[in-house]
């Protein structure tokens, strides 16, 4: 089904340019920390194509999220600051866009439609959701949270609302979106109206970058990522860190060499080769050179992004003024989507 997605995802990306207002973007981050280049490459590429083709775009701060895997809040907002920053200095555009970006704290009308999804789906649905063990998994609770089994169910809420069609996604949100799919569907058919969309992923080429260690994906809480704000010095130092292995030939195998072949592929990104190119020119040359050839690659990539970052941060009311206007958008298309889930659910008093 993941070979599926991406497959389809190829199969739409010049329907959505040549038909953009046939569509509408959803798609956000948790503010946990800054981005990375897994989120990059695996989703803020397509986000920024997609806005730049006129389809409009909501970008979706989880605050709320947050509280179902953490012990610490006190860095919230301030997380939800940087993450408008990065969005900003990648490229998103609230000015010269129909681009909104907001913290879904802040539409209640929004966590409304929480209530009649949670009924539309079942415990064992939510208990067997792949993304949602592997999270587990790797956070350090000791006890789970009804909240961290039913987020996908609020994430829902999040794509529905605004009634989005196509999601800009990496690959650990699949599971998410296909439960979107159904929740939309069972409710149309369990009130008998056709009120939401059912709505796709859309991948970019590379929706699963891994970490520094070469196993996991790389994730803000897994210690293992490169930040888009990293400075030069920074990547270098991170990309030394990152596991290898002890063959001295570089060659592209994401199959048998997952780590060489991760950061061939950043190299790649990154530049205008192809990774078996940029592994022949390194050949028997070893993971130094390799690492090398990474981090020029990165920093000369992301050297115009974290200029444009560095001249934002000394213009508060900028970012401030861009999570305003995204606030007053979707608040509007949410108090909208409510009414008419409302009067289809038949409580409109009379
Ligand atoms: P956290 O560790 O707090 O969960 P995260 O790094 O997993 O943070 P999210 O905010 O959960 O980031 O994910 C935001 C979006 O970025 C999702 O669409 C997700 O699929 C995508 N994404 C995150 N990490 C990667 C990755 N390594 N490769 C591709 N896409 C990714
Ligand atoms: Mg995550």
């Amino acid at each position: 089904s993941f070979e599926n997605a991406k497959e389809q995802s190829k199969l739409l990306a010049n329907d959505l340019i040549n038909n953009p207002k046939k569509y509408r973007v959803l798609t956000g981050d948790r503010p946990t920390g800054n981005l990375h280049l897994g989120h990059y490459f695996g989703s803020i590429i397509n986000r920024i194509k997609l806005q730049n083709a006129g389809i409009e775009t909501y970008v979706l701060i989880a605050d709320y999220q947050v509280l179902t895997d953490r012990s610490v809040f006190a860095e919230i907002s301030k997380f939800t600051y940087e993450l408008t920053l990065d969005y900003l200095a990648c490229g998103l555009d609230p000015e010269n866009y129909k681009t909104y970006i907001f913290p879904h704290s802040h539409i209640p009308e929004l966590n409304q439609l929480t209530i009649p999804f949670l009924t539309l789906v079942s415990s064992s649905e939510l208990n067997k959701n792949p993304t949602v063990k592997e999270e587990i998994t790797a956070s350090s609770m000791n006890s789970i949270n009804a909240g961290m089994y039913t987020y996908p169910v609020h994430q829902a809420a999040d794509i529905l609302f605004c009634k989005s069609n196509i999601v800009p996604v990496g690959k650990d949100q699949l599971p998410h979106i296909e439960l979107t799919r159904k929740i939309a569907k069972r409710f149309n058919t369990k009130f008998n109206k056709n009120v939401f969309p059912e709505p796709v992923a859309f991948f970019t080429s590379t929706p699963n970058i891994l970490g520094l260690d070469g196993t996991q994906k790389m994730s803000k809480s897994r210690n293992n990522s490169i930040l888009i704000k990293s400075t030069s010095d920074e990547t270098v130092k991170l990309i030394k860190s990152a596991k290898t292995d002890s063959n001295r030939y570089v060659t592209y195998d994401p199959e048998n060499r997952p780590e060489v072949s991760n950061l061939l592929m950043l190299a790649s990104l990154c530049s205008d080769k192809n990774p078996t190119d940029i592994a022949n020119e390194i050949g028997d040359q070893g993971s130094g050179k390799l690492k090398q050839v990474t981090a020029e690659a990165i920093n000369t990539y992301f050297e115009p992004i974290r200029k444009k970052r560095k001249e934002l941060e000394q213009n508060k009311d900028f970012v401030k003024d861009a999570l305003l206007k995204g606030i007053s958008k979707a608040r509007e298309t949410a108090i909208e989507t409510l009414s008419e889930v409302t009067e289809a659910m038949n409580m409109k008093i009379q």
